[in-house]
């Protein structure tokens, strides 16, 4: 069995996004702008208010999905089309944009800990402009394995066989491992898919040591090995195919060719984006 090595390290950038969350930018930064079809991946976690309070107001998206895990805390979303959906511990929001949406993401807290991720998958081009959706997916709905090793949380895809809820436009595999000391576990991933692993807690060996706040980006072809030490661990490990398709980025919009980003500007200003 071929295991993939490692070929990155990255720790993300500190950086403020929405009315002034406190975050970490993991990939869609310089040291990593995109891993096909991923986009960007925050990090978000803080026992402080004022790194959350403010949310993220009224905002327009197009031409790719949300997918927000929380680990901690309570939020919501609300759009432009009257969906509302609440987000507890534990509980996914996956937004499909499309064409366009407007939403927003408000922490319901006034204190206590806040703490999760959001990832943007990008959709294929022919599924750009389809009608926009949300799936809300309650922390009860995740399939969680028991393994020797510990437990993985099917977010999407297929784990050994447990189908995870979340459905995607392209193939995707979104675990939550949470690994005991001294242990190992091997995710099998499809070959030419881009995975990486994120470190929320403890500390994983895989090939090379990734500590907690790491992303480790790894090979395309194999399945991923971890092995613990003395630390119990916290995965989110994602994986997917990739689209291999132009990326033009403008802010919240993502597309094929600057002349769509343009053209989203523009609907968005002449308040058609979402209609
Ligand atoms: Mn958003």
């Amino acid at each position: 069995m071929n295991i993939r090595a490692i070929t990155q390290i990255i720790e993300g950038i500190k950086t403020t996004d929405g009315a002034g969350v406190n975050l970490t930018r993991i990939i869609g930064s310089s040291e990593l702008n995109m891993l096909d079809p991923f986009l960007l991946l925050d990090e978000f976690g803080s026992d402080n208010p004022d790194d959350y309070i403010a949310g993220f107001p009224p905002h327009p998206h197009r031409g790719f999905e949300t997918i927000t895990y929380m680990l901690n805390g309570k939020w919501q979303h609300k759009d432009s089309a009257g969906n509302e959906g609440k987000l507890g511990e534990g509980s996914v929001q996956w937004m499909t944009a499309g064409r366009g949406i407007i939403h927003s993401e408000m922490p319901i807290q006034t204190d206590g800990l806040a703490r999760g991720f959001q990832l943007w998958l990008n959709l294929p081009k022919e599924k750009k402009m389809i009608e926009p959706s949300y799936q809300d997916i309650d922390a009860g709905q995740i399939p969680i394995v028991k393994e020797m090793s510990g437990t993985v949380k099917v977010i999407s895809g297929n784990y050994n066989d447990t189908m995870g809820p979340g459905e995607s436009h392209t193939p995707v595999l979104i675990l939550d491992i949470q690994m005991n000391e001294n242990s190992e576990l091997v995710i099998p991933v499809e070959n030419g898919w881009n995975a990486f692993g994120f470190v929320y807690e403890g500390e994983v060996r895989s090939g090379k040591t990734i500590s907690k706040g790491q992303l480790a980006v790894f090979e395309k072809d194999g399945n991923t090995h971890f092995e613990t030490t003395e630390k119990p661990t916290g995965i989110y490990f994602v994986a997917g195919e990739p689209l291999n398709e132009p990326v033009a980025r403008g802010g919240p919009f993502v597309m094929n060719t600057r002349g769509e980003i343009l053209q989203a500007f523009t609907d968005y200003q002449n308040g058609v984006l979402d209609k």
